[in-house]
């Protein structure tokens, strides 16, 4: 008999259809650590998002263990190198987001350039702050997309529809892709020097690490917005704050942070800055994403279990 162990909220269906497929399934979400490490060992399928770390000492503990099932794009996570070399299948559904990530970049970025969230906190506070903050267009504006893969494109889509010139930089060379969108594929340093708006869909390496810091900020047009859906970590968010302080950036919108929550003092001050919108990580929180995530995952999950016989 295999069993699952889902310790994330995930759509009910990836919880039915498992079922449906004679598996047992232990819905856990919100699982601490302690509990994770002592039960894991009973299991042959481990489900999570990002919030369960699936290090190498889980790993270790998790004797029956076939297959890691992300539901969702981003496995930094989970320690996919190890579990691999371990005989671990690692899954995930990268595709099933993309459309709500890209939707919620648009937003923001009308947002940012709106000033929303602190006009609508003025308000809230008693205050008609009209004719006191004066916004800009999407139209007509340069667009830099750091990372042009699924949302990247999507995001690009999109804008190109609003009226935003568009260009994209990538560690793989994706011009053949840019130009059928109707992008320009340049260098870091140009998208940097030249962009409007930088909204930022890398996938988190070493490399990427801090790949935004004080000499990309510095070498930025004055009155730039920075838009961040990926992984906090991209970003250096000291360098982010002194930024905004110093008058270099107008706005920023982050649906992700190094620390989720906020932890560090700059963070804190970061998130509280009159020109930042926070979201909390929200980017694949609708119920179209969810429900399509759930169903390439559950499809995945039961193949890879039939074609070695587990089921
Ligand atoms: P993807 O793999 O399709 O695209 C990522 C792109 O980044 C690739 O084209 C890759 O070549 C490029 N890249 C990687 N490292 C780079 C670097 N150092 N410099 C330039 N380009 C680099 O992934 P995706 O589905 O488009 O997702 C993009 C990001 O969005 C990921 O970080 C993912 O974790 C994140 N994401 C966030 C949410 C959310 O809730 N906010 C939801 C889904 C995905």
């Amino acid at each position: 008999m295999v069993r699952a162990l889902i310790t994330d909220p995930v759509d009910e269906y990836i919880v039915n259809e498992l079922s449906k497929n004679g598996i047992t399934v232990d819905y856990k979400p919100g699982i601490n650590r302690d509990e994770l490490m002592s039960i894991i060992k009973d299991y042959e399928v481990l489900v999570v998002r990002s919030r369960t770390k699936v290090t190498r000492e889980v790993i270790d503990a998790a004797s029956r263990l076939r297959v890691i099932a992300r539901a969702g794009v981003g496995l930094d996570n989970i320690d996919v190198e190890y579990a691999r070399s371990k005989g671990i299948e690692v899954l995930n559904a990268p595709e099933g987001s993309t459309q709500s990530v890209a939707e919620l970049v648009i937003g923001l970025m009308v947002a940012a350039a709106r000033l929303v969230a602190l006009q609508d906190r003025l308000v809230k506070g008693g205050e008609w702050p009209k004719g006191k903050y004066v916004g800009t267009e999407l139209f007509g504006k340069v667009l830099g997309v750091v990372g042009f893969g699924r949302i990247g494109q999507r995001v690009a889509e999109l804008a190109r529809a609003i009226g935003m010139k568009v260009q994209a930089y990538d560690i793989v060379d994706l011009r053949d892709k840019a130009t059928k969108l109707g992008v320009d594929f340049v260098d870091f340093e140009i998208l940097i020097r030249s962009s409007d708006f930088i909204t930022i869909h890398v996938t988190l390496t070493p490399s990427a690490r801090h790949m935004i810091g004080e000499r990309e900020f510095q070498m930025m047009k004055d009155g730039v917005i920075i838009i961040n859906t990926s992984r906090g970590e991209v970003i250096d968010t000291k360098a982010l704050l002194k930024a905004l302080n110093d008058g270099k950036v107008a706005a920023v919108a982050l649906d992700v942070l190094e620390n989720e929550p906020p932890k560090e003092p700059w963070e804190v001050e970061l998130v509280r800055h009159p020109r930042v919108i926070v979201t909390p990580h929200i980017g694949a929180e609708t119920r179209e994403a969810q429900r399509r995530i759930a169903e390439i995952l559950v499809d995945k999950i039961i193949k890879y279990l039939r074609t070695n016989n587990l089921i």
